[in-house]
């Protein structure tokens, strides 16, 4: 049997911890689908299905959050802050983090103007609110090579969207340094929990499979001392028997006694204080193709 070699040094942003946990909240109710597709908006039952979210699920997400004495990262995008209100207020009034999301939940990746303009417009909804943004998600996961510089220079501290890494790192953007924060699709409930009539399917997988996977890769970043990101969408997420899940999750990381559960702006903090941070650059990130290896299309 291999014994593992102890880990050489706890990184400094961890503290005494053996990993830590972001509790992220992708609120994105019915924009992806109105950004898919417009005419979405008049099919009842699929806007209905997306309304869960913040009508349902955020409150009952709260309420656990409340229980387990956790604060967490909400993302979310100007339309969904526009068409329910009450449920951003209640996330800031349980006084958990509210990051930014975009406005209307495009695919950034296939924008160039406009990207910078639906940045601009989610920010400002949520700068109305009177939310202090430290953070960004991009929708879909769909980062562009003009989206962490939009994140620098418009004065935010941190990203969470590449996947690089399962630690966080420091990101030269060409405008600016910010913080990388990596989520992951292994912990993203989308992939494990969504299967919507009109978008790309995947398999909806059994409550206990999705936390039994999850266990074991916070099992895994305890060793590696990692920074354990999970993505859920309060549509998805806020069923009755997924919060069940999400509840032994939470109290199994608490009873191991070495996670610290941070907010994303909590992260990067910590982040931006460990001088022996990893560095990373995003031009370096892109390659730039040999088009006599990979002859155009
Ligand atoms: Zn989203």
């Amino acid at each position: 049997m291999a014994i593992r070699a102890p880990r050489s040094e706890a990184p400094a942003w961890l503290g005494s911890a053996a990993a830590a946990m972001m509790l992220t909240f992708d609120v994105d109710a019915e924009a992806p689908l109105l950004a898919d597709d417009p005419g979405h908006g008049a099919n009842a039952m699929l806007m209905a299905h997306q309304s869960f979210g913040p009508l349902v699920g955020v409150p009952r997400i709260l309420e656990l959050l409340a229980e387990q004495e956790v604060r967490a990262t909400f993302f979310v995008p100007g339309v969904t802050a526009e068409r329910h209100p009450s449920a951003l207020e209640s996330i800031l009034a349980a006084d958990h983090e509210v990051g930014h999301h975009s406005h209307s939940h495009p695919r950034y990746v296939d924008l160039e103007a406009a990207e910078e303009e639906d940045f601009e417009r989610g920010l400002e909804v949520l700068r109305r609110f009177g939310v202090d943004v430290r953070g960004h998600r991009t929708p879909l996961s769909s980062a562009s090579p003009r989206t962490a510089g939009l994140v620098a220079r418009h004065g935010l501290s941190y990203e969470s969207t590449l996947m690089d890494d399962d630690r966080p790192y420091r990101l030269m953007t060409g405008e600016g340094s910010i913080i990388e924060l990596p989520p992951y699709w292994g912990l993203d409930d989308w992939l494990q929990y969504v299967n919507l009539p009109v978008s790309e399917s995947f398999r909806v997988k059994p409550v206990a499979d999705v936390i039994a996977g999850w266990q074991l890769e916070l099992e895994a970043l305890r060793r590696e001392g990692g920074l354990c990101v999970l993505t859920m969408h309060p549509f998805a997420h806020g069923r009755g028997s997924r919060m069940r899940g999400l509840r032994a999750l939470i109290a199994d990381a608490r009873a191991a006694g070495d996670v610290v559960f941070l907010t994303g702006a909590e992260a990067a903090r910590r982040a931006e204080a460990d001088p022996a941070l990893a560095v990373r650059e995003l031009a370096r990130l892109l390659p730039d193709p040999d088009p006599a290896v990979y002859p155009a299309w």
